[in-house]
Parts: C-alpha cells; structure tokens; sequence
C-alpha cells in the first residue's frame, strides 16, 4: 500500500522505522533481528537507507596504491523484498542521487516496480567522503527534484529510451526529505521550503523530516510549510540519544541543535544504562506531544539502540 494511503485510511497513531543495511559482510540475520522486537508495534513502513559509494586507495604488492570504489552498505532492493517478504509490512527504499547514473536509477526503478514496491523517497544524498560539495554522477541527477522528475516521468510511463512505446507505467508514492532546522546547505528556511515545495509540485505526495530533538523545530516548519503551501504530509523523524559521543556527532553529522536541558540531563547520567534512561525520557516525551498535536506517524530512525525505542512504544501503546 502507499503511504499516502495508509495515511488517509489509518484511524490510530501510525509508527515507521528507518534500518540501514547491514555493513558488506555481515548477514541480513542482523536486520532481522533488529527488527524482529519493534513488530510487536506493527509498523506501517520500514525504511530502507542508501549507501553511495565510496573512493579508496589500496596499497597493490607492488608498493603503489590503486583506487577502488567499495559500498560498504550495499542491498538495499534486497533488503526492501526480504523485509516485504518476511514480516509482510511496506518496504521504502531511499534512493539517492549521487554516485549514480539516470539509467541505473531506471533500472533499480524497474527492478522495485517489478518486486511489487510501491513507494520510495527520493533523496540526492550527501557529498561523498573526498568531496567539500556534492558532485552529481556525470550523467545523473543534481537535485533531489531532478529524481522526483525521473521517478514520476516513468509513473507515466516516460523511459530514457525514447522508442520505447507503451511502456509500462510504475506507480510509486514518492517521498522526499524536509529539515525542519533547515537543511545546512540553505541560505535560510524559506529558500530551503521554495525547493521543498517545487518538489512537491513535481509530484512528491509526502515529506519525511531529518531528526529534532526539540518539537517546537517541527510545529514552526509545518506551519512555514503551509504557508508555502506546502500541504502534504509531514512526518516526523525521531531518534533517541543514548550516549554522551553523540552530544558532538549528532549536531556535526545531521547539522540539528540538540536543546540545553537534554545536553545538561546526559551530562550528568554516570552509567551507559542512565544515558540510556535520559534518551528514552526526552523521546518518549517528544511523542506525547506529537501524537496530542495529530503528528500523522511517528518514524523512528532505529540505528544504534533500538531497545529504547521499543521502550518508548511500550510505554507509549
Ligand atoms: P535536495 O532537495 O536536492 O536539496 C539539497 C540542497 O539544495 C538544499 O539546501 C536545497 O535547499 C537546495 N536545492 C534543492 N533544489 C535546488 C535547486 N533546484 N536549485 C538550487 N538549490 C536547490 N542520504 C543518503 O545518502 N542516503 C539515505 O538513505 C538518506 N536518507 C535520508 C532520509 C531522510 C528522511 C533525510 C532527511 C535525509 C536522508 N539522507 C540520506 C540525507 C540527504 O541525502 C542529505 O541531507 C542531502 O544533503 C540532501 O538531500 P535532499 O534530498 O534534501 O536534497
């Protein structure tokens, strides 16, 4: 089913997660597992993050160094049916612009359509590791919006070989990404929705937000949204903070400002176990205020610890 309509059939809080493939090497056991206890809580989506390529130099025999190119978290499509096929549940993959070509888009485009996918959020993805800017693929996309165009030109059946006539229409809900602390690349938070919004008049039918610590962050960019006209949904991205490294990594990775008081409350927690205790306390308050505010689902990015998310929705339902 597409998110959109899940949305407009649910008649109860809806709850999403975010995984990440597991690194190259490991096995999707440890997907499962991650997930197995989070079912309890029916999820509607499961998101599936990807992972461009990476540059490196490997030393040869020789003594010269050779670049290779190496995805450290490949399979997300099979992930997405494994997940579809195991736990019967909507799988989203992310798709990304950078490090790829508009014809292997097309191709993973088809292959999703083919097993059954419905939805997928278009993403441009970040400058890779040796780069200060993102640098679209010589022959992709620059611009999340540049994707959103492709996956709704093939949703009409548009292919990047011209001659193909009647080509198959696809049909995916397509999603795309919001910040409501703006995204660190904008010059300001009107500009940053001036692009959200051409997005969704391209045919994105929903947004997905970065991670906020602070709902006030949220409230103020739906209501900046709508008066953009911004007026699909908005849902809400959310992740517990469990340690004190991330008080530094979080702000530097996901450009977000992490409030006072949960900065002060991890500071002084002494053990692990009463980070973990801070972090479930701030997340399980964040969504009570959501779901009283008619957040539309509650998405929880499960990387790191999801037992405190899974504490969080048993207390919560
Ligand atoms: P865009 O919409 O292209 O925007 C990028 C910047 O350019 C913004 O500052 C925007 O204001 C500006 N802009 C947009 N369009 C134009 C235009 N036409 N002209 C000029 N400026 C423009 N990354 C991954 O690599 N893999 C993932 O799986 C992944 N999942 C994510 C999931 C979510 C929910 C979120 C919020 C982010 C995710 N990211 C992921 C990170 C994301 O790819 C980065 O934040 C990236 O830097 C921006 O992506 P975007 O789709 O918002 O880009």
């Amino acid at each position: 089913m597409k998110v959109t309509e899940y949305l407009a059939n649910a008649n109860g809080p809806i709850i999403s997660l975010e995984i990440l493939p597991p690194t190259k090497g490991k096995s999707i056991d440890s997907i499962y597992s991650h997930l197995d206890p989070l079912m309890e809580f029916k999820p509607a989506f499961i998101n599936v993050t990807y992972h461009r390529a990476e540059q490196v130099y490997k030393k040869r025999a020789d003594g010269n160094f050779e670049r290779v190119e190496i995805r450290k978290r490949p399979g997300t499509v099979g992930i997405c049916a494994a997940i579809m096929n195991k736990y019967k549940v909507e799988a989203i993959p992310h798709l990304i612009c950078g490090g790829f070509s508009k014809e292997e888009t097309e191709n993973a485009l088809i292959d999703l359509h083919f097993l059954g996918v419905q939805n997928v959020l278009a993403l441009r993805g970040d400058a890779a590791a040796n780069e200060k800017f993102f640098t679209p693929h010589p022959s992709g996309h620059r611009y999340a919006e540049d994707l959103v165009k492709q996956v709704e030109g093939l949703n009409k059946g548009h292919y990047l070989e011209e001659d193909i006539m009647d080509g198959v229409k696809t049909d995916f809900c397509v999603g795309i990404a919001g910040y409501p602390e703006k995204h660190f690349e904008a010059p300001n938070i009107d500009t940053d929705i001036y692009y959200l919004k051409r997005k969704i008049d391209l045919g994105a039918d929903y947004v997905t937000t970065q991670m906020f610590f602070n709902n006030a962050h949220y409230y103020n960019y739906v209501a900046k949204c709508q008066e953009h006209n911004v007026n699909v949904p908005i849902i809400p991205g959310l992740k517990p903070l469990t340690n004190k490294r991330q008080l530094t990594m979080i702000p530097s990775i996901f450009n977000v400002e992490l409030p006072v008081d949960l900065c002060n409350e991890m500071m002084n927690a002494k053990t692990p176990e009463a980070c973990d205790r801070v972090g479930e306390e701030w997340l399980l308050e964040q969504c009570k205020d959501l779901l009283k505010n008619n957040a539309p689902v509650l998405h929880f990015y499960t990387l790191g610890k999801p037992q405190v998310i899974y504490n969080v929705l048993k207390r919560l339902f």
